[in-house]
């Protein structure tokens, strides 16, 4: 399995132009499988992701164009840009940011002082807000917005290549490409599966393979006002489930 990850953190950072470099990367690895697909007429190979990242749009000052040309003299991710701003002295960070960050590193030409000092704002509160604050500054003059800096729900691509692939055409659930590979491989998952739902599972920080909130359910939480103590227990508890995304702190890697 190959994964393209750094689509996602680009995504997650807002940053048009290091999606687009990690996407241009992806492509060309699909390309060289692709080719080895051709070339080995028993392997098949299928392209998909868990999730778009982001909620990316194009075209969003109502002309419907947007500019991909602000993307091309982009030197750095903002991820770069902001871990080396990091370690920039305070008193250099204007300057840094304004003589080399804006106009070198995203080749910016017109540097405005509403741009530095928003990065440098950004910069003081969090490694996160610096970054949205750089992308922002390309995605804006591009004409690129983005809805979130988490997942969205938007169906994602599914492209597959090669021997017996062609059954994979249309609109499917994410399980169905597990059972079209279990088919394919004819690997028997049940017994695995099996052994994995008898098992408690721990992955750090994410606990509803424990236990699914099932104590306390929505409705008992709504038939009370808010503030209840059935309302509170019910948040805390999906605060536990969903510690990730729930209170909307954002450490994961994938
Ligand atoms: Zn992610």
């Amino acid at each position: 399995m190959i994964e393209g990850a750094r689509i996602d953190h680009a995504g997650h950072d807002n940053d048009p132009a290091a999606h687009l470099h990690d996407i241009i990367q992806y492509w060309e690895t699909v390309a060289a499988v692709r080719s080895f697909v051709d070339k080995n007429r028993d392997t098949a190979m299928i392209g998909t992701s868990d999730h778009e990242t982001g909620g990316l749009a194009l075209g969003t000052e109502h002309d419907y164009l947007w500019y991909p040309k602000y993307l091309k003299p982009v030197k750095k991710s903002s991820e770069v840009i902001c871990r080396e701003l990091g370690k920039v002295a305070a008193n250099e960070r204007d300057n840094f940011v304004r003589n080399t960050v804006i106009p070198s590193y995203l080749g910016v030409s017109n540097v405005t002082d509403a741009d530095v000092s928003s990065v440098l704002r950004a910069a003081e509160s969090s490694s996160t807000k610096c970054k949205l604050a750089v992308g922002l500054i390309v995605s804006r003059l591009a004409h690129i917005s983005w809805s979130t800096d988490g997942h969205s729900a938007v169906d994602v691509g599914l492209y597959a290549h090669g021997r017996g692939t062609e059954k994979l055409r249309g609109s499917y659930e994410n399980t169905q490409v597990g059972e079209f590979l279990r088919d394919y491989l004819q690997v028997d998952l049940a017994p695995v599966t099996k052994r994995l739902s008898n098992q408690l599972t721990e992955q750090p920080g994410f606990k509803w393979a424990h236990e699914p909130p099932s104590i306390i359910t929505r409705r008992d939480a709504d038939k009370h006002s808010t503030g209840s103590a059935a309302a509170a227990a019910y948040h805390a508890q999906l605060d536990s489930y969903h510690p990730l995304h729930y209170k909307g702190g954002h450490s994961h890697s994938h």
